[in-house]
């Protein structure tokens, strides 16, 4: 039965907006373990470092100290085209489940990219032009950052150059052409224009590419360039605070409703959304306000949490970028071709990774079946079509609440709905034609990856 004890949709007003990013690093007290220069193993340095990326973004990564970094008033300005997003009451899946349980979901599709990127690539496409360069460099996995970071750079007036995992650029021609529609250079990865590409394709022959591949040409596409930097669109400590938007307009709405979510949910790929989504939460937790459940929902077929390693390993394939301590399932991982679900990258956010190393998180891998399962059925009662990443969300969030049904429990539960799946209909046909399946690593595949493991 329907209750209107809470609205739909629960907006905040503009005065109500974030003005600072909360960096969940300060409250930590045992903080993410440094990057490292891969030649010397030491921390890495501001300088190194600004040879890669943005100055600004050089200081905020390596800042675990200040709590709140003020939003640029051009990026909160940019925001206000697209957020606040709602906070959705769930009460039509609450009714097909039949669960005593309260869900709500933060939903950040409602922008061209359809997704949560926009949030992080609007900040970083601000700092690229307020520091004079020429353009930036990057590269995408599904689409949704390149799609996000070609926005940015049209409205700053930057170049913006995405080396894009081959699969995706061959399932996804629209993707692509959003992007060039916004400017966009747009090059199937692994390629032939960078060093690392040739490398790659020559030890890999067919290979249809990975995010790690992806990174080491867009770095290397950088660096040898003036006027250009190489930007992420997860994964980093920058990128997660410039989500903490997400949770902070949470946490702000919940207050205005006088509730508190017991459980928080989000799909995991780098840790970005799940790193903002919770910063706010996480932080009451570790300072002893408050108690929340937290879980990092990730692919079986790609299962950095639950059955990676943490250790030092580099971020990339082709081991250009810096060292970081992570739960990892090794740099040269590839997740099966089969993988339609999004989330393929092999590391975690060493935030998240040490968060979740502490005891502070619990982590869940689930199948790709069960997952698209999970989002045909908020699809047809919510109306929302959920992106793939999202819907692993979905998949625990309707788990939690048949468990509060079974338990007669009604605990509030919050997932983060991290964006729309229309450009991942090759992904629903094979799922609508009955032609989806799963794929799990072997423990001899995750322990022939693991050997590679850099020694540091
Ligand atoms: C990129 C993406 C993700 C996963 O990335 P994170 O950095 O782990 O958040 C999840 N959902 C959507 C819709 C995405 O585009």
């Amino acid at each position: 039965m329907m209750t209107n004890d809470v609205p739909y949709k629960t907006y905040l007003t503009e005065s109500e907006l974030p003005t600072a990013w909360y960096n969940l690093r300060a409250d930590m007290k045992v903080k993410p373990a440094p990057l490292l220069n891969p030649a010397t193993l030491q921390p890495v340095t501001a300088e190194e470092l600004e040879h890669v990326f943005c100055s600004e973004l050089v200081k905020q990564e390596l800042d675990d100290t200040t709590p709140f970094i003020p939003i640029p008033d051009e990026v909160q300005k940019f925001y206000r085209m697209f957020r606040p997003s709602p906070l959705i009451r769930a009460y039509f899946l609450e009714r097909a489940l039949g669960t005593p349980a309260r869900i709500y979901y933060k939903f950040e599709g409602n922008n061209t990219s359809g997704s949560h990127k926009l949030n992080s690539a609007v900040a970083q496409a601000y700092y690229a032009k307020a520091q004079g360069l020429k353009g930036v460099t990057t590269e995408t996995g599904a689409g949704q950052w390149g799609t996000a970071l070609s926005m940015a750079c049209a409205f700053f007036g930057l170049d913006c150059q995405v080396f894009m995992v081959k699969c995706s650029y061959e399932q996804k021609p629209f993707r692509r052409e959003v992007m060039r529609t916004y400017g966009a250079d747009v090059t199937p990865s692994p390629s032939m224009k960078t060093k690392v590409g040739r490398a790659i394709n020559e030890a890999h022959p067919g290979t249809t590419g990975s995010l790690g591949c992806a990174i080491s040409e867009a770095v290397e596409a950088a660096v040898s360039q003036d006027g250009y930097r190489y930007v992420l669109g997860s994964v980093l400590a920058q990128v997660l605070l410039h989500q903490s938007i997400i949770g902070l307009e949470a946490r702000t709405a919940f207050g205005k409703l006088g509730v508190k979510p017991d459980t928080i949910i989000g799909c995991a790929g780098g840790g970005s959304n799940l790193g903002g989504l919770i910063a706010p939460f996480m932080g009451e937790k570790l300072r002893g306000e408050a108690d929340y459940r937290i879980i990092a929902v990730e692919p079986a077929s790609c299962p950095s949490l639950t059955r990676g390693r943490y250790a030092y390993d580099f971020c990339d394939t082709g081991k250009v970028c810096p060292l970081q301590k992570m739960y990892t399932l090794g740099h040269d991982f590839i997740p099966s071709a089969n993988h339609a679900g999004g989330l393929r990258y092999h590391g975690m956010s060493a935030t998240l990774s040490e968060l979740y190393a502490q005891g502070m998180m619990e982590a869940r891998a689930v199948e790709q079946t069960s997952v698209f399962r999970a989002a045909e059925q908020f699809a047809r009662v919510e109306g929302i079509l959920p992106a793939p990443e999202s819907s692993h969300a979905i998949r625990v969030a309707i788990d939690e609440a048949l468990r509060c049904k079974a338990e007669g429990k009604a605990e509030t539960i919050l997932f983060g709905l991290t964006g729309t799946g229309y450009f991942d209909m090759v992904a629903y046909q094979k799922f609508n034609d009955g032609e989806m399946n799963d794929y799990i690593p072997t423990d001899e595949e995750l322990a022939a990856s693991f050997a590679k493991l850099p020694q540091a």
